[in-house]
């Protein structure tokens, strides 16, 4: 963790690049800074109250929706430092210390500035749980069945925006009720990146060499939470990893009543989970790769639901509060 005194420089810098955009033009959504900032999300949801420690859907599928707002979130695209400063300035209203991790990807004869944005819940009282999804967009639609799309960026309402939108409701519900044990929330970058095996997984790559004080004892990955029709068996290279882990997330998703957690083996799925098992911290990939519009620019949040993200962030909420 040897960058993260760049913090502050960084933010700086962001907030040059990004102050016009962000201030005064019609139509583009202004950001509040926190310390002065008592309910002014873009969306908050006037009249209505949360209850502590309590999941609300609702509000975590405006966060999707609001991912989306800003297109697709491609690594060196506008939208896409945009939304970086939107995550962090989100997590920094509910977690005791969020930092950027950023760092540089160079691939073929370009160099990208990536972040992975790291926020800190609660004290460590003897053990570390981390909740894990990637925040940036594959820059091209290489699955469209129309040929003519397959270089289009997709939007990535259920493919990266669903894991981030239940990760910061989560947020706000661990602001609301500290957690008994300590949580480290991250949103990793250039997941989706490359084209090959070899250049995906940025972040999380990088994270995991580079963990410092915020290695856990174990993760959840959260990747494609968001399709309507949800079906989340267990990925194979998790229960390979840890399958006593990945057992009893299941067996409590069934205490709780929510089928579409299916106590079977599904398919092993590369994901940022791999490069943190091969580090030494056992994470679960909780993945609907059922999906059919994966990887094209029919990825959208109408193919998505309130209730398919409500269904994960009860489990992990009632994970965090009640163990395993
Ligand atoms: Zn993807």
């Amino acid at each position: 963790m040897n960058r993260l005194p760049c913090k502050l420089k960084f933010r700086l810098l962001l907030w040059g690049v990004l102050g016009l955009m962000l201030f005064g033009s019609d139509g583009v959504w202004v950001y509040t800074p926190a310390e002065s900032d008592t309910d002014s999300s873009p969306f908050a949801l006037v009249g209505e109250t949360f209850s502590d420690g309590t999941f609300n859907a609702k509000r975590a599928f405006a966060y999707l929706e609001k991912q989306c707002e800003f297109g697709p979130r491609v690594p060196g695209t506008t939208a896409h430092q945009e939304t970086g400063v939107y995550l962090f300035a989100e997590l920094e209203k509910y977690a005791d210390e969020v930092v950027f991790q950023p760092f540089e990807f160079r691939h073929q004869d370009k160099t990208i500035q990536m972040n992975n944005i790291l926020a800190r819940f609660g004290e460590d009282s003897g053990g570390t749980m981390l909740l894990a999804a990637h925040w940036d967009t594959r820059p091209f639609a290489d699955r469209d069945p129309n040929p003519a799309n397959r270089d289009t960026p997709i939007l990535g309402a259920n493919d990266g925006a669903s894991g981030v939108a239940v990760l910061l409701e989560i947020a706000r519900v661990l602001k609301s009720k500290p957690p008994p044990t300590q949580v480290i929330i991250i949103l990793f970058d250039g997941e989706d990146y490359g084209r090959t095996v070899s250049t995906m997984f940025q972040g999380s790559t990088y994270f995991a060499q580079n963990m410092g004080k915020w290695k856990a004892d174990f993760g959840i990955l959260l990747d494609m939470v968001g399709d309507r029709t949800l079906a989340l068996p267990m990925e194979r290279y998790s229960w390979e990893a840890a399958r006593d882990l990945t057992e009893a997330i299941w067996r409590r998703a069934e205490e709780l009543g929510l089928p579409a957690f299916q106590r079977r083996l599904g398919p092993a799925i590369m994901d940022d989970h791999l490069p943190l098992i091969r580090s030494g911290v056992p994470t679960i990939n909780i993945i609907d790769f059922d999906y059919p519009y994966w990887h094209t620019v029919e990825d959208t949040p109408d193919k998505c639901s309130a209730e398919s993200l409500d269904i994960v962030g009860r489990l992990v909420l009632a994970i965090i509060y009640s163990g395993l």
